[in-house]
């Protein structure tokens, strides 16, 4: 286990339900098997319990499968990979690592993560401040998450590769058509980073989806917070629709 302690930086071994450094701090695992490493007092939690049930059984029905694959394909032959924002370990789980290490700030998510997938090592951490030694990792993965620019380079070894997932131009579009009268492409992000860009591709497919995967996956989409109530209410009495995941998929290499 590469993790280290949150407030010395010392690597933390296992002791029965606990994580312990040389300096005797002490942080529990949760029944489910995740680790808590989150230190600060300040009020931050990730997605709620009906967030990450809408996004699960969205995920679970099999949507987003062609963009798991891939990602999987991706990751072969790592040693350590660090999955920055993993959510309920969907993807996680899938990738080609000997040693599988998830962050995020939702416990509700990582209680999934953690029952779902055994051998991976599932943390409640910023991953703007992550719990991992210098250089420990060969491989680092964003999906749907913020960027964190400066702890990325910090914990890929020389040679490491990011690999970073954002939406495409298209990408839910027709939800969207649904949703506003007036719907726009995303602007693909772009990516401050001193790292080198060696390989890009976008993937996209046209997902069949029922009444149940459409309000499943509005749930897991930023439009929740800026959707009006009819609005929502249309998309939700929409009994089927065909709508387009377009992903962008950068990876990104250190340079020694
Ligand atoms: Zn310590």
């Amino acid at each position: 286990m590469k993790l280290i302690c949150p407030v010395c930086a010392e690597p933390l071994r296992k002791e029965n339900k606990e994580a312990v450094c040389e300096n005797n701090h002490h942080f529990d695992y949760a029944k489910s098997g995740y680790l808590n490493l989150l230190v600060s007092n300040k009020k931050v939690h990730g997605d709620d319990a009906a967030m990450v049930k809408a996004r699960t059984a969205f995920l679970e029905s099999g949507g987003y499968t062609f963009l798991r694959n891939r990602l999987s394909e991706l990751t072969e032959g790592s040693h350590v990979l660090a999955d920055l924002g993993c959510g309920e370990g969907y993807y996680t789980g899938a990738f080609k690592a000997e040693e599988r290490y998830g962050f995020d700030l939702s416990r509700d998510a990582l209680k999934h993560a953690a029952k779902k997938d055994r051998e991976g090592f599932y943390t409640v951490a910023s991953i703007f401040h992550l719990p991992l030694p210098d250089e420990s990792c060969d491989t680092a993965v964003t999906c749907f998450a913020p960027h964190a620019k400066e702890e990325i380079f910090r914990i890929l070894k020389p040679s490491g590769i990011f690999i970073f997932v954002t939406p495409g131009e298209r990408h839910l579009f027709e939800m969207k058509e649904v949703l506003y009268e007036h719907p726009y492409e995303n602007t693909p992000e772009e990516l401050d980073t001193q790292l080198e860009l060696i390989h890009s591709e976008k993937l996209s497919e046209v997902m069949d989806l029922s009444n149940e995967q459409i309000r499943n996956l509005f749930m897991m989409t930023p439009y929740v917070w800026r959707t009006g109530e009819a609005d929502r209410k249309r998309l939700y009495e929409t009994p089927e629709l065909n709508v387009t995941a377009e992903f962008i998929i950068r990876v990104y290499r250190k340079n020694a």
